[in-house]
């Protein structure tokens, strides 16, 4: 079984050398347990804050520990009754070739009408994420204007779908001019501000003529700042992310007075914590997939080995969609 451990803990950026592949013999399997090949591995932005020795919503990774990670793979070998050789799964089975499970946390796939990476992807965490920061938190009415950080990725592009399905205005803010044509051209969001064109407060005044409702932050910083100014009076923030210093870079917010000069609200949300509305999102996700209502894209990396330069790509936005490992 090969697998990918954590070797050290990065100080400021991470790189390839906080990681190490490691061979391990398998266990024999017993009663109650089955064994699963993963086949694709999600690669997600916490799992670089699960690398820090620091106190957070959860534990972090210990040295010398598996990496851990959603995966989608194949039950091989079965002493559980619940689950047979062949059955299509998805749980927290890490930057592994094959996990042992007791079926605790695990959901049985269906891969005919939906694919399997959709399961890690907008049919899965991700996708439930963004159903629940919009829906609960920002909770849109038709007619308003809904702002998303990190548009183009997995989380951000289920956003603002599901926004322009509510009937509101969606507006992505997004990293290169190849990312916002996708987001509009492709997700068909109403504008896709490029904040790394120089311009972001103006391009984005242009993008929310009637200022912004909803906001639904991936990423902090300066795009924090810039929508922030653009809040109208008694607008919803959802805080999903921060990725802009998840790898050691301080994100300062210039005026936060303006949370309480336009009455926001702003709520902070780990969706693990929610787990009652998953099934309904998770319903409600796979069949707009299904139905090609809603669309998105993937970026898949060959080969568990690569899994660490998939998760510092990831960091600094060289990923377009949501971003795997095809293990098997
Ligand atoms: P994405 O697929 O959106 O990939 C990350 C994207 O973030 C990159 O492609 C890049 O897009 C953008 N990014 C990276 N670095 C920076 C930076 N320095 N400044 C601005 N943008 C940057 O990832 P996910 O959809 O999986 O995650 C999106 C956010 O949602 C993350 O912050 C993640 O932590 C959060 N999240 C939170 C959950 C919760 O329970 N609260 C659950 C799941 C995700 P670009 O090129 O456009 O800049």
């Amino acid at each position: 079984n090969r697998r990918i451990v954590l070797a050290s803990r990065p100080q400021g950026q991470v790189s390839l050398d906080n990681f190490r592949l490691e061979e391990a013999p398998l266990a024999e399997l017993r009663d109650g347990r089955f064994l699963v090949r993963n086949i694709y591995l999600s690669v997600d932005p916490y799992m670089r804050g699960r690398m820090n020795d620091a106190k957070s919503y959860a534990t972090p990774v210990a040295l010398g520990d598996v990496m851990g990670g959603g995966t989608v793979g194949e039950v091989v070998e079965s002493k559980h009754d619940g689950f047979a050789v062949g059955d299509k799964v998805t749980g927290m089975f890490g930057w592994q070739d094959y996990a042992v499970s007791d079926g605790a946390g695990v959901r049985k796939i269906d891969d005919t009408r939906v694919p399997l990476t959709a399961y890690l992807g907008v049919a899965g965490m991700p996708g439930v994420t963004a159903w629940y920061g919009l829906n609960k938190i920002i909770a849109p009415r038709a007619g308003q204007t809904i702002v998303v950080s990190a548009a183009s990725g997995a989380v951000g592009s289920v956003v603002g779908q599901l926004a322009k399905l509510a009937g509101c205005r969606a507006v992505g803010v997004a990293g290169g001019a190849e990312k916002c044509r996708y987001v509009v051209e492709e997700l068909g969001f109403d504008a896709c501000v490029d904040y790394k064109a120089g311009k972001l407060y103006e391009d984005l005044k242009a993008a929310t003529p009637d200022g912004v409702d909803g906001y639904f932050e991936n990423v902090g910083g300066e795009v924090f700042d810039a929508t922030l100014s653009r809040m109208n009076p008694f607008g919803r923030i959802a805080v999903c992310g921060m990725i802009a210093g998840y790898d050691g870079q301080p994100v300062p917010l210039k005026q936060p007075s303006i949370i309480l000069t336009m009455r926001l609200l702003v709520q902070g949300f780990i969706i693990t914590e929610h787990l009652d509305v998953w099934p309904e999102a998770l319903r409600t996700l796979a069949s707009l997939v299904a139905q090609q209502k809603l669309r998105y894209r993937e970026s898949i990396v060959e080969g568990l080995d690569h899994a660490p330069d998939a998760l510092i790509g990831l960091l600094r936005g060289k990923n377009f969609g949501k971003q795997f490992v095809k293990i098997a």
